[in-house]
């Protein structure tokens, strides 16, 4: 064993400042064509471990970039990259670090035990895949911008904000070709996780879909982030061909309901959102659903009431719900509120949390799968969730609220209130919105 080796065992990596999993299963290519430790390491060229479009998988996957990322995290040395999941577990916030951890680090622990002196890993492969296909997106949220969405295109041309010189931008050029060299990790995949743009609308996920089912690899957990807007491709009902995988868990970015929902995401049909919910509960009630918001100044002050909804409406369980904050745009960052306005939040969120605890004195959420309970019980530790009600999922929503509060009160960024009216000024003209009204929360702030 190396002298500088800090990751030993799976109490080292419980115990790890720094060190992720990632490196050994995981396979992020971005919207860019780059290859990067995971979706929240800089995606550009300087940075990436490599390039899909100029590089092919496997030179990659043992190329100087990641082993030099390996020893790094072996020694549990913080890295650069990592920046995002180390200022989160500052603050209290969960880390995606502390995830993948949990999830792959005692399967694969015994790849990174044989990782050689070099960094290099002989018999580690892609196992968990998270391939940007496009930023093809029929929705233009706020919080999003054309790098994620082609529907914001003319917008961001209006106010000089495009991100590429083409509406769609692709990130593997050639998909197929992609697709090709990944054909021999293919029989041991076990994860498959879309993000966009929006995933359901794009020709590549239903193709890489259609694969495994043509493989009847049905054993492929499949992770959705989805907006939620659309259940069927072309017409194909998704819902009819997730009902033949064991594990699938779709995470709903939606932010808000109604017209505010409406306007928070751009394109969105209300009607549409609650007609998919009820027809999946109806069709496979069997898969997996998460709302997960993303908490801004837009949706702070309905959110906790929007979750009551759904909860009493039978739309979701009340675990089925995990909201994480946004840091970017800044001036969508709870930060940017003033003092006043953080107290009403506060009140806000302490007030839903005691709802949550009374409520579940009469309706205590499901317990979890027996498999699972038997398959983590004894790596619970290694998500830092600070314990409340004992229920895994309920705990970190509670977490996740509270959190909300201390991370909007470690800093005062009330000098950014200009540029959030001055960017809700130039989309409401072009969008014909209004958010003051909309949001008449925030009204204050163009004061
Ligand atoms: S530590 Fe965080 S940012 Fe770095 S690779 Fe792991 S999950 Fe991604």
């Amino acid at each position: 064993m190396f002298s500088w080796r800090k990751i030993k065992n799976i109490k080292s990596i419980e115990e790890s400042k720094a060190f992720c999993i990632k490196p050994w299963v995981h396979l992020f290519v971005s919207q860019e064509g780059t290859v990067a430790p995971c979706c929240l390491t800089p995606w550009d060229k300087k940075q990436a471990l490599g390039d899909v479009n100029e590089q092919p998988i496997q030179e990659i996957w043992n190329g100087p970039e990641i082993r030099s990322f390996r020893k790094q995290l072996l020694a549990d040395k913080p890295n650069s990259k990592c920046s995002q999941c180390y200022q989160n577990e500052k603050v209290g916030l969960r880390s995606k670090r502390n995830i993948v951890n949990f999830l792959y680090g005692k399967n694969y622990l015994h790849w990174v035990k044989e990782t050689t002196r070099n960094g290099y890993s002989k018999n580690s492969k892609p196992i968990y895949w998270d391939i940007r296909i496009s930023n093809l997106c029929n929705l233009k949220c706020r919080i999003c911008g054309h790098h994620s969405s082609s529907s914001w295109y003319d917008d961001a041309k209006a106010i000089d904000a495009t991100s590429y010189d083409t509406k769609i931008h692709r990130g593997p050029k050639d998909f197929d070709q992609l697709m090709d060299q990944l054909d021999v990790f293919i029989d041991d995949l076990e994860e498959l996780y879309f993000a966009g743009g929006e995933p359901i609308i794009m020709p590549e996920h239903f193709k890489l879909l259609n694969e495994l089912v043509k493989r009847k690899k049905f054993n492929v957990k499949l992770r959705y982030n989805t907006n939620f807007s659309q259940t069927h491709f072309k017409n194909t009902d998704l819902l009819e061909i997730w009902s033949k995988f064991d594990d699938v868990f779709i995470h709903a970015s939606i932010d808000d309901s109604g017209d505010r929902g409406m306007l928070q995401r751009k394109g969105l049909s209300w009607n549409n959102v609650i007609e998919n919910r009820k027809r999946m509960l109806k069709i496979s009630p069997n898969i997996d659903f998460m709302i997960t918001p993303t908490i801004s100044i837009l949706n702070i002050f309905h959110i906790c009431e929007f979750h009551k909804n759904w909860v009493l409406e039978g739309l979701i369980e009340i675990d089925e719900f995990i909201p994480h904050v946004l840091k970017n745009p800044l001036y969508y960052n709870l930060r940017i509120l003033p003092a006043p306005l953080k107290e009403k939040v506060k009140d806000i969120i302490n007030n839903h949390v005691d709802w949550i605890l009374k409520y579940i004195e009469n309706h205590p959420p499901k317990p979890p799968k027996k498999e699972h309970l038997e398959k983590w019980k004894d790596q619970l530790d290694m998500l830092h969730i600070n314990k409340i009600t004992g229920h895994v999922k309920l705990d970190m929503l509670i977490n996740e609220l509270k959190n909300c509060i201390i991370y909007m009160n470690t800093r005062d960024e009330t000098h950014l209130i200009p540029e959030f009216t001055k960017m809700s000024d130039q989309l409401d003209r072009l969008r014909n919105e209004n958010t003051k009204e909309t949001i008449p929360e925030l009204s204050i702030l163009w004061d």
